[in-house]
């Protein structure tokens, strides 16, 4: 018992996550202050990061909270520096940040002709460029102590076209590509105690998508009755199911995983439709 006990342990780990004032990290944020470990959250956001490290205090007070831009190396640096002088070593990073934007998706009666490139390249920077250039900055104190575990969010738009949201979905495709990419080069440079995986969240109803999803009056909008259609479990996921394969892959109960992408979607991606 003590020895499973200690093999899903993340208890006295330093966690980093990026878009640390969002709905998926603070989720997986609950559970890593839940399980004992510090939590340190970035977000470009100021306001939003501060009400979050507030709330979850209430579960430990084992977090904290840095303005940071994903997108600004120096910055990065600057946080890196600030993170390790006060713990002395990162042992999780968690890159979260990103996600759609407005206007880079293709609206109801447009087509890909009508897209703006530029809001195209605003998106697939955040979601692409915003995994890379932390995992280059907090990578490196991982393959300073020769473990770590890095976990990048991927989606359900990387393996088969949805429509609308060409840019998220090419960007996150990128990331699934970078995440086997990764595990290999800081596996065969650095051995085999860092590790480099994803999770691919299915379909969950958060703010990100719920006007996608859902009407003003919470019916489902055509989009969900589709997605709930192609998914075997019949419902939306929950941001907190996220939380118990995020703290396998940090733990040492995944020691031999890495290169992975797992998909947590109900069996979305497991269904041919038929
Ligand atoms: P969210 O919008 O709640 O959180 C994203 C956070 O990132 C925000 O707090 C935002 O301020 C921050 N951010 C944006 N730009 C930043 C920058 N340049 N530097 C630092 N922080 C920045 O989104 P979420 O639903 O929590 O999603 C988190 C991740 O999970 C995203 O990559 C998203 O694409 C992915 N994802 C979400 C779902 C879902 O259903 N919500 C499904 C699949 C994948």
């Amino acid at each position: 018992m003590e020895y499973i006990r200690k093999l899903f342990s993340v208890e006295g780990k330093v966690a980093v996550l990026t878009g640390g004032g969002g709905v998926l990290a603070g989720e997986m944020a609950k559970g890593f202050l839940n399980a004992g470990a510090k939590v340190i959250l970035l977000d470009i956001n100021e306001e939003g990061i501060g009400r979050k490290v507030e709330s979850l205090k209430n579960i430990s007070t084992n977090v904290s909270g840095i303005k940071c831009n994903v997108l600004d190396q120096k910055n990065l640096e600057d946080v890196d520096r600030e993170i390790l002088k006060k713990h002395g070593r990162i042992d999780v990073l968690i890159n979260a940040a990103g996600g759609n934007m407005p206007g880079a998706t293709i609206g109801l009666n447009q087509n890909i002709f009508d897209l703006e490139y530029e809001q195209f390249k605003r998106v697939t920077d955040l979601n692409l460029n915003g995994t890379v250039l932390p995992t280059l900055v907090f990578g490196r104190a991982m393959a300073g102590q020769k473990s770590g575990s890095i976990i990048n969010i991927s989606s359900m738009a990387v393996a088969r076209a949805i429509t609308r949201v060409v840019g998220y979905s090419a960007a996150k495709a990128a990331i699934d590509n970078f995440t086997r990419w990764m595990a290999v080069e800081l596996a065969s440079k650095f051995g085999s105690g860092i590790r480099v995986n994803a999770i691919a969240p299915g379909f969950l109803l958060t703010e990100q998508n719920r006007t996608l999803l859902t009407e003003k009056d919470g019916s489902l909008t055509q989009r969900g009755k589709t997605i709930l259609n192609l998914t075997p479990f019949k419902r939306f996921g929950l941001p907190e199911e996220l939380i118990g394969t995020v703290l396998f892959l940090a733990s040492e109960a995944s020691s031999f995983v890495t290169g992975t992408v797992i998909p947590i979607d109900g069996g979305f991606s497991a269904f041919s439709g038929v």
